[in-house]
């Protein structure tokens, strides 16, 4: 605390991001990052992008990285945003489209970062209770609001709202935006993007983070009707107008050309997803089912917190979030096969009963 900060920063309570533990030879299964390298195409157009053209400022509307998004969802490149991580398009999209009269409505479990961007811009928000099997019920957002922003599939629970269930949502509420935080969507869910051309108050926000194994390139873009887009751009355009160096850009446009890599990684996670979730039933625990490059688990003997522990003596890292209704789930990224076997070895040993 310092009498010299501003009224607003004494009243915040900061994300805690999961940690970058600095010891080597650690399995690490809690930020969800993706186990497989990026494409080879997106270092190589990295390392060509390293050139004296450095000393000159980036395009501060990324276009051509906004017509390869746009092309790839068959959008025009006036409905895409993008920005140095989804976090910081999230940020915008807060401060741009959520800030009203009524309170911006998000799920009791949810991304832990919404309530975090409410109290950055005073945004009053309410919480809407997922139902006892942790799943979300669009019926339950139809009450007055300024807005309403889920991930889908859901974090960190990983349970997936089908499109029907979105567009059901979207002909309910007409006026204010919904916001679809679709950081997992790839693997497993099909993307909101396509319902974007009838919706004018729907935004699509995704990561080039997880399933593109981008998460150190910081690149993240919101799809959306042309007037969102608009007010986006008059945040960004008040806060940087360079948020996305030559080198991200760089690096995301050879990410959507390379359709290949990004689609055998994302398959290949999906499968050790299936097969980590057998093994965990097969150890007693329960697993919510997960579109996402995340499981979410509990055992109903163990406390959840004690088994990160005895992960962590075994060097393996997993999420416990110390939160109501979920402080007796572990939250688990999906690795490799190899890290995979290695997490049920050590849990089988945890949960021996005797
Ligand atoms: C990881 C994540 C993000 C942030 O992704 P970045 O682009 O790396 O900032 C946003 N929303 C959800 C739900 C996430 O899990």
């Amino acid at each position: 605390m310092s009498q010299y900060w501003s009224k607003v920063v004494h009243k915040l309570t900061p994300y805690t991001p999961g940690e970058q533990p600095k010891m080597a030879r650690l399995i690490k299964l809690n930020t969800n990052e993706n186990p497989y390298p990026p494409s080879p195409q997106v270092l190589a157009a990295i390392q060509a992008a390293a050139n004296t053209d450095l000393r000159l400022y980036p395009d501060p509307g990324s276009d051509r990285l906004r017509e390869v998004i746009a092309n790839y969802h068959g959008l025009q490149a006036e409905q895409v945003f993008v920005g140095n991580s989804s976090d910081e398009v999230l940020a915008h999209v807060f401060q741009a489209l959520l800030k009203h009269e009524q309170p911006l409505l998000f799920p009791d479990i949810s991304y832990s970062f919404y309530p975090v961007y409410c109290g950055l811009y005073e945004i009053d928000y309410r919480t809407v209770a997922l139902d006892a099997d942790y799943r979300l019920n669009v019926a339950d957002y139809a009450q007055p609001n300024g807005g309403i922003i889920f991930p889908n599939p859901n974090a960190p629970t990983g349970c997936l709202l089908g499109l029907e269930q979105i567009e059901h949502l979207l002909q309910n509420n007409r006026d204010s935006v919904v916001v679809i935080d679709e950081a997992y969507i790839d693997f497993g869910g099909n993307t909101a993007i396509t319902l974007i051309n009838r919706y004018p108050n729907l935004l699509v926000v995704q990561t080039l983070s997880k399933s593109r194994s981008l998460a150190g390139l910081r690149v993240g873009f919101a799809a959306g009707h042309a007037d969102l887009i608009a007010g986006l751009n008059r945040v960004k355009n008040s806060f940087n107008s360079y948020p996305l160096d030559r080198l991200a850009a760089a690096g995301a446009i050879a990410a959507f050309e390379d359709q290949a890599s990004f689609a055998q990684n994302c398959q290949a996670i999906m499968a050790t997803r299936e097969r980590l979730t057998a093994s965990l039933a097969h150890l007693g625990f329960e697993v919510l089912p997960s579109a996402a490059n995340f499981i979410f688990a509990r055992h109903p003997d163990f406390d959840a917190q004690q088994l990160a522990q005895g992960l962590r003596s075994s060097g393996i890292i997993v999420r416990h979030f110390k939160l109501p209704r979920i402080d007796n789930f572990l939250r688990i990224s999906i690795g490799t096969d190899a890290e995979s076997r290695a997490l049920v070895s050590v849990l089988e040993v945890l949960v021996k009963q005797d």
